[in-house]
C-alpha cells in the first residue's frame, strides 16, 4: 500500500507537507531497510527539491510517532522499515550489508521462557543475527 504510512501519519496528526509525503511514499514501498542516504536518493527521484536534512527530520519525526523503526545493524548507519504489524527478526550479512527478515517460533518460545525466569513478562525484544554465507566461508579456508 503506498499511501499507508501517509495514512497513519493523518491518523497520528503529524501536518503531511508534500515533501514528508514522498518521504513516507518512499518508506512504504520499500521492501528492505534503506538508511536516509538511500530514502533521499529514492525520495529525490520524485521531487530532486527534497534534501538529505528534509530526510533525516522526517524519519527522525516518523520514527517519534511510532510508524517507522529504527535499526542499528553496526554498520555506522541507520536503517528504517515501516513498523511491522507481524513481528519478524533479522539476519545481517556482515559483507554485504543484506538484510533477511525471519521468524523462528523456538526462538520466540525461548526469549519468553528467559524473560520469565528472570521474573518479567516478555513485552519487547529485538534479535539480530550477524553472518556470512556458509560457501563464501568455505573459500576462504
Ligand atoms: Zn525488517
Amino acid at each position: 500500500m503506498p499511501d499507508r504510512l501517509e495514512r497513519l501519519c493523518e491518523q497520528k496528526g503529524l501536518r503531511m507537507t508534500e515533501q514528508r509525503r514522498v518521504v513516507a511514499r518512499v518508506l512504504s514501498v520499500a521492501e528492505d531497510h534503506p538508511d536516509a542516504e538511500e530514502l533521499h536518493r529514492r525520495a529525490a527521484e520524485v521531487d530532486p527539491r527534497i534534501s538529505l536534512a528534509t530526510v533525516y527530520r522526517t524519519v527522525r519525526l516518523f520514527e517519534e510517532a511510532g510508524i517507522i523503526e529504527r535499526h542499528d545493524f553496526r554498520d555506522g548507519r541507520s536503517r528504517y522499515e515501516e513498523t511491522p504489524t507481524d513481528h519478524h527478526d533479522h539476519l545481517i550479512d556482515v559483507k554485504t550489508g543484506e538484510v533477511l527478515e525471519f521468524v523462528n517460533e523456538e526462538i520466540e518460545r525461548l526469549q519468553e521462557r528467559v524473560a520469565r525466569e528472570l521474573g518479567y513478562r516478555l513485552v519487547d525484544h529485538r534479535l539480530e543475527l550477524y553472518g556470512v554465507p556458509l560457501g563464501e566461508q568455505k573459500k576462504e579456508e
